[in-house]
């Protein structure tokens, strides 16, 4: 579907992000923005890597996605926006989900120990995937 002349830009970045958000749902592999940009790309062969960056920021803000955070790696960003665990994988960067439990009242316990209002918790383990594990 293409937009019609005199779209608004409004309507143009609010479909850019539902494209953006539907590849991201369509992957359970945690794809970094340059991922999403060479998938969304497919769909919208003029859209930029700062216009995806712009929109998955966003909607990380927005709460509609997650945006999976380590120091010193790439940015990964989940379109599962409740709360559940992963691992990763040190060698490729690889991310999987867990299907492990929630910690129950923990989120409580924090709050108790400090004066934060707690939102949510996050949980990551960290090792060698299987393929990596094999080139040892
Ligand atoms: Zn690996
Ligand atoms: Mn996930």
């Amino acid at each position: 579907m293409l937009l019609a002349p005199g779209s608004t830009p409004r309507i143009r970045i609010t479909r850019q992000r539902q494209i953006i958000l539907d590849e991201l749902c369509s992957v359970t592999s945690h794809p970094t923005a340059d991922d999403l940009y060479q998938m969304v790309r497919r769909k919208l062969p003029r859209i930029s890597l700062g216009t995806v960056y712009r929109n998955l920021e966003t909607m990380a803000e927005l709460g509609m996605i997650q945006k999976l955070e380590v120091g010193g790696t790439q940015k990964r960003f989940d379109g599962n926006a409740a709360t559940h665990y992963h691992v990763r994988c040190q060698r490729c960067g690889r991310v999987d989900d867990l299907d492990l439990g929630l910690i129950a009242g923990v989120e409580k316990e924090a709050a108790a120990k400090t004066r934060f209002a707690i939102l949510r918790h996050r949980l990551e383990f960290t090792g060698l995937c299987p393929e990596c594990q094999k080139k040892l």
